[in-house]
């Protein structure tokens, strides 16, 4: 038995009587041969087929169907690389506009907080320019104020200079030059430190409105003829600022600043903004905040 089964080809598994014929066999037997792998075909793209390597690879280089399907093989490589390079670029763009905007974003975020905290420090942390030759006056002032109620002697107030609130062109001017952002997005506390510094306050110091009554909120000033006039809770100066212009003024500086290049409107500073322009629109409604400001200082 073991002699017989020796005789069968390991590959097609067939019987043989003696080992020369299965030699033979497995030697120059074709459909064996290929099942060991020792008869290999080339099949061009053509369909035509070849046993010799060299012959295919003759025929590969002059077969045009061989050539048309190389190319398009090409072709679909330039095509799927077209494809990734626009990937790429797409990724890396957007990629870019996110950075863009997020730094936007901590740009806006930053503005915002140092307006606030500068809101903050004006609440807080009021200056009070108080100038030196000026605080003698202040308690002999004050000494008359008290003792002879509101009866004082006008020439003990060191008022500089006359106002006349029916000069509108002036006001109108200062507003349109010097009302700028910074003030408007402190709303009623930014309105005093306008008034004081580009009204009020000459460049030498002087003071042409000062409070003679904090407490009260009594201010007073000269008239053009040198007259000490009495403006009770600041309501002439509030009147004044009005009509140049004050809350238009506002409305105009707060949009630009809150408008993107873009034309589109930034939300967090037009929100902040806002709230601060409303306390201007409402100042002949509700000035408080505006007239103990300004009370600080102006009293002398
Ligand atoms: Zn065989
Ligand atoms: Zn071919």
């Amino acid at each position: 038995m073991n002699y017989f089964h020796n005789m069968e080809c390991q590959f097609c598994k067939k019987i043989f009587k003696n080992l020369s014929n299965l030699n033979k066999h497995k030697k120059t037997t074709k459909y064996c041969l290929e099942i060991q792998g020792k008869i290999k075909e080339y099949i061009c793209y053509c369909e035509k087929t070849f046993k010799d390597n060299l012959l295919y690879e003759m025929h590969k280089n002059t077969c045009v169907i061989n050539l048309q399907k190389i190319i398009e093989n090409k072709d679909e490589i330039i095509k799927k690389l077209e494809k990734d390079k626009d990937e790429i670029i797409k990724n890396l763009i957007k990629e870019k506009e996110d950075i863009i905007k997020e730094k936007d974003k901590i740009i806006h975020e930053k503005e915002i907080e140092i307006y606030k905290k500068q809101t903050e420090i004006y609440q807080n942390n009021m200056i009070h320019p108080i100038e030196k030759n000026i605080t003698n006056i202040t308690n002999h002032n004050h000494t008359s104020n008290t003792s002879t109620n509101n009866n004082c002697n006008n020439n003990s107030l060191n008022i500089q200079g006359g106002i006349n609130f029916d000069n509108i062109e002036e006001i109108t001017k200062l507003i349109h030059d010097y009302y700028d952002i910074s003030y408007i997005n402190n709303g009623q506390i930014g309105i005093a430190e306008f008034a004081l510094q580009n009204y009020i306050k000459d460049e030498n110091g002087n003071y042409k409105y000062i409070c003679t009554d904090p407490s009260r909120h009594v201010f007073k000033h000269k008239d053009k003829n040198g007259n000490v006039i009495k403006d009770l809770e600041a309501q002439n100066l509030v009147k004044y600022l009005i009509n140049g212009g004050l809350k238009n003024q506002a409305l105009i500086r707060s949009e630009e600043w809150y408008t993107k290049d873009d034309g589109s409107c930034d939300k967090n500073k037009a929100e902040f903004s806002i709230k601060n322009c409303e306390s201007i629109l409402n100042l002949e409604s509700d000035n408080t905040v505006f007239r103990k400001h300004l009370a600080k200082l102006t009293s002398l």
